[in-house]
């Protein structure tokens, strides 16, 4: 097939399973850390949370992966999940934000495989930061909350990038955008109980963000009063709130229901290996296995 071909194919295969997708030409991985180095000069991003959560991305690709040529960019439509525990005799329903469940991960990994392999090109997943990714390519405009929202999604989307060998022509590198709709108003900024965001600059203030502290292992700061918190991990109020989500708060879909005696054994933080299999596999489904460090706090702080 010709250059652009298959990235053409895997975008409009992406779109039939309802996925959005974009390719990009490897050279934009280097644009993209020069971006997020010029944001640090210029002291748009906090050097400690750089530290803190950048470092994790792996922008030295060609060390690694040298045939790699293209950045496949993609997005799967999420609901909240309601996720019920009981305590004491009481039922709680707490909610788990749109981007942490990975159940779409391996259909869109399939879909561009069976693309890419009729060609003999690999895939891998790639660790590069996201959202940038995704608003520099246009697949996505951030809000005032520095959520990204995509055209008829909103923020109840699941973004991933995958690298992979196959050639790509151009692609995209966009200035970001903020949404229009952002212009006049202010519900997230009214609805966000820290103080995070901010009308004077467009940065939110990442360390006051319930999501930082709550996906963190360090004891909540004093300051974070116990009834702002509102999902098991991370945070919706601004998205809630957001006009542009209308159409998708109510999408709540139903997950796990952990029993009285899985409850205490969750809140009691023990080891992975001191967890029975049946409450592995229900701690899997809902993908809180790799938050199991942040699970006792965040869920005793929602029981309170
Ligand atoms: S709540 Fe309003 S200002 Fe905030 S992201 Fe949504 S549209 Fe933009
Ligand atoms: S996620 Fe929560 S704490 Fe963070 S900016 Fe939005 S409302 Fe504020």
């Amino acid at each position: 097939m010709a250059l652009d071909e298959i990235a053409g194919l895997i975008c409009s295969k992406l779109e039939e399973g309802g996925y959005r997708g974009i390719v990009l030409p490897i050279e934009h991985v280097a644009q993209l850390k020069n971006e997020i180095k010029e944001r640090l000069s210029q002291k748009e991003i906090d050097a400690g949370l750089y530290d803190k959560y950048l470092n994790y991305f792996k922008f030295d690709v060609a060390a690694s992966l040298p045939r790699i040529r293209s950045i496949i960019i993609t997005a799967a439509p999420q609901p909240q999940r309601k996720v019920t525990f009981h305590l004491n005799g009481q039922t709680y329903v707490v909610i788990i934000p749109p981007t942490y469940y990975a159940d779409t991960d391996d259909q869109i990994k399939d879909i561009i495989e069976n693309v890419l392999n009729v060609d003999g090109y690999q895939l891998h997943r790639a660790a590069l930061p996201l959202k940038l990714l995704a608003v520099y390519c246009g697949m996505a405009k951030y809000g005032k909350n520095n959520i990204t929202y995509i055209e008829g999604l909103g923020s109840f989307v699941r973004l991933r990038a995958y690298l992979s060998d196959m050639p790509t022509g151009r692609g995209d590198w966009l200035e970001p955008q903020v949404m229009k709709e952002c212009d006049k108003c202010k519900a997230c900024l009214n609805g966000c109980p820290t103080g995070a965001i901010v009308p004077d600059r467009f940065l939110i203030h990442a360390e006051r963000c319930i999501t930082f502290h709550n996906e963190s292992s360090e004891e909540f700061p004093e300051w974070i009063d116990p009834a702002w918190h509102n999902s098991l991990i991370g945070c919706m109020k601004c998205q809630i709130v957001c006009p542009v989500n209308k159409r998708y708060i109510k999408w709540v879909e139903e997950g796990e229901d952990f029993t009285e005696a899985e409850t205490e054994l969750i809140l009691s933080g023990v080891p992975l290996d001191h967890i029975p299999p049946e409450t592995t596999h229900k701690l899997n489904r809902c993908y809180m296995l790799d938050y199991l460090d942040v699970l006792p706090r965040n869920l005793r702080a929602l029981l309170k």
